[in-house]
């Protein structure tokens, strides 16, 4: 059985990609390269420079590759972003969807693990988050997202052998425990990734985006949770997919820290000062997302390794390091994209 991921070259995605190889799955990754990065890709697994756009090349691989299930990481998913510019979130993120799933549906592949988000809710009305809180997104990053929810139950009501689980993600952050795989972004906006790009010196300072938030300190509250944590919820679902499973689940691990207390936490981790400056808010950023995980450990048994603030940004200090140019830097991130090309 082949697994195709999509968005295999991006963050979240090549770390999948990883756990499946060593999981002994056989892997076949597309990706559009817009983000991504082709060295991310483990040598192992075969690889497609393709955009979700492109059906009728979705259909040759997925035939070709003999294809099984897919799990879909390729999307955009900056929220500032999808507010500035919808469009390509629209694009992208909704129509690249529709055009994998009628690719699937013409190549008889009926499985999919998809990645939503917590944006999905929107403003929650109450803390932690259950999959059965209103869904109300306030950006065009979680309309984006919920669209391909409602069409993804709305298939598998109407078609006998689909079947999907969507993972809604809170804020996925760290990198690979081995060193082998990290979070490079461009733009990066994210903020585990701006303070360590502070500590290395490669930015003068961290910008925090709103100090007039409802929480203690005033700025916003997330939920972070280690990529190799993520990962593993996919395997899980992987696993778990029947035709017409129909299910969602919050992926995170019901902690709240504010953008504070990650400047502070990076501080401690890397031994260096993270100077700050105030800005006004981010359109489109609810002041408090967390998730209640209680489902997608009763149902599918997830239980996350890393739970600690400091052990999730270490991880990430390791990589960013040893490549403070991301995987442009030399070292062995850059060999793997040497071999394997499809
Ligand atoms: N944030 C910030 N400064 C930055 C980047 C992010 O204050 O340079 C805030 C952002 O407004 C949000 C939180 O940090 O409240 C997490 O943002 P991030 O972009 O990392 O993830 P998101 O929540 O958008 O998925």
């Amino acid at each position: 059985m082949t697994i195709l991921v999509t968005g295999g070259a991006g963050y979240i995605g090549s770390h999948c990609v990883q756990q499946l190889l060593a999981a002994g799955q056989k892997v076949c990754v597309i990706d559009n390269l817009s983000r991504g990065h082709r060295a991310a890709v483990p040598s192992q697994a075969s690889f497609f420079q393709l955009d979700l756009s492109e059906t009728d090349e979705l259909i040759d691989v997925m035939k070709s590759q003999r294809i099984e299930k897919v799990i879909h990481f390729a999307a955009l998913a900056y929220v500032g972003e999808s507010v500035e510019n919808p469009l390509p979130y629209y694009a992208n993120n909704t129509a690249g969807t529709l055009s994998l799933l009628q690719a699937m549906r013409q190549s008889r592949v009926s499985q999919i693990v998809f990645s939503s988000t917590c944006a999905t809710y929107g403003i929650p009305e109450t803390i932690p988050v259950t999959e059965e809180s209103a869904q109300s997104p306030i950006n065009p990053y979680g309309w984006s997202k919920l669209f391909i929810e409602q069409i993804l139950t709305d298939c598998a009501h109407s078609y006998p052998n689909f079947g999907f689980i969507g993972l809604r993600y809170f804020n996925v952050a760290g990198c690979a425990i081995n060193g082998s795989l990290g979070e490079d972004h461009s733009p990066e906006t994210h903020l585990i990734p701006n303070c360590l790009n502070t500590a290395l010196g490669k930015q003068s300072h961290v910008t925090i985006l709103g100090n007039d938030y409802p929480t203690a300190d005033g700025t916003c509250i997330r939920d972070y949770i280690h990529v190799e944590d993520i990962c593993q919820a996919h395997l899980l679902a992987l696993n778990a997919l029947t035709p017409q499973a129909n299910r969602f689940y919050n992926v995170g691990l019901s902690s709240g820290f504010s953008v504070l207390d990650v400047v502070q936490t990076t501080e401690q981790v890397t031994g260096r000062a993270i100077p700050i400056e105030y800005q006004a808010r981010r359109p489109g950023d609810p002041p408090v997302l967390s998730a209640s995980h209680e489902k997608i450990t009763r149902e599918l048994g997830w239980s996350p390794r890393h739970t600690s603030l400091t052990e999730i940004i270490e991880s990430a200090w390791n990589w960013f390091q040893k490549h403070p140019d991301g995987y442009q830097s030399k070292g062995p991130a850059a060999s793997s994209s040497e071999s394997g090309e499809n």
